[in-house]
């Protein structure tokens, strides 16, 4: 059963045996927006699969302390473990990308510094980006929390072997299409997709990532942009990996 859809979410930290304490925002709005008071039922999710009901025990000084009454394991994620490398696209595209991904159910992020990103290293607000995410994954009911990495440079990108399936989607191809690829690969489990910046990948980056075994796919004729790319490709690898199963 997947969390509810009023759920309120905590980092792991803050449970220590029992009991769970909020300050954040999280405590904010559930004691002065929502008035929940001393011995309410609330739901918590930790973003690590846990779903936990909880008895309010103290509201005082905008902290909420919460005592765990029973938790469920809930495992409403993919099959498919999708990785997306997102070469950073101008500001709130990137932002956008989370959003819609974390829905879909993609697992990781790697924002990704390329030759013609137009963006510089430690561009991206990291804090807001953990923020869309979480607040993504509870209206989406899932309960694991998609990790958002720091900013990396390409070419570390190609140490990370420890993928079934890597593909990169290269608006220039047209004898590969990524359906074919994904037949070819129905049993892949860890996949990850990179993406380029509104300026494209360089062909000296295209071949790099060759070389590493990425295989370059078209996602059609027309030109799409960075987010839209990235949004239409995790779907379309996350369901048709997802229907194979
Ligand atoms: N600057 C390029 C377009 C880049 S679009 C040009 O002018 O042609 C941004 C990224 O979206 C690309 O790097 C690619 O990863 C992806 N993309 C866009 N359209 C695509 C398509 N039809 N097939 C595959 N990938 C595409």
């Amino acid at each position: 059963m997947p969390a509810p859809y009023d759920s309120f979410y905590t980092p792991p930290s803050q449970i220590q045996n029992d009991f769970i304490t909020l300050s954040d925002k999280e405590a904010h709005h559930i004691i002065n927006v929502l008035r929940k008071k001393s011995g309410e039922i609330i739901t918590i999710i930790d973003g690590l699969g846990h779903i936990y009901k909880c008895e309010i025990t103290n509201t005082q000084n905008n902290i909420l302390k919460a005592k765990i009454i029973s938790t469920l394991e809930e495992n409403n994620e993919s099959n498919t473990e999708l990785t997306l490398a997102i070469a950073i696209p101008k500001k709130g595209k990137f932002e956008l990308i989370i959003e819609k991904c974390t829905e879909l159910g993609v697992k990781k992020f790697i924002p990704l510094l390329s030759e013609r990103t137009q963006v510089k290293a430690k561009s991206i607000n990291h804090n807001r980006c953990k923020k869309i995410a979480i607040s993504a994954m509870k209206q989406s009911l899932r309960s694991f929390l998609p990790e958002v990495e720091q900013p990396i440079h390409l070419n570390k990108l190609m140490q990370r072997n420890n993928f079934d399936l890597k593909i990169i989607a290269h608006e220039k191809i047209n004898d590969n299409t990524i359906h074919k690829t994904l037949s070819n690969a129905k049993t892949a489990r860890k996949v990850i997709l990179a993406i380029g910046p509104e300026g494209g990948f360089s062909e000296e980056e295209i071949l790099v990532f060759k070389q590493s075994g990425y295989t370059p796919v078209s996602l059609g004729k027309r030109r799409l942009r960075t987010e839209t790319a990235a949004i239409t490709a995790s779907a379309i690898i996350l369901d048709t990996l997802e229907t194979n199963q």
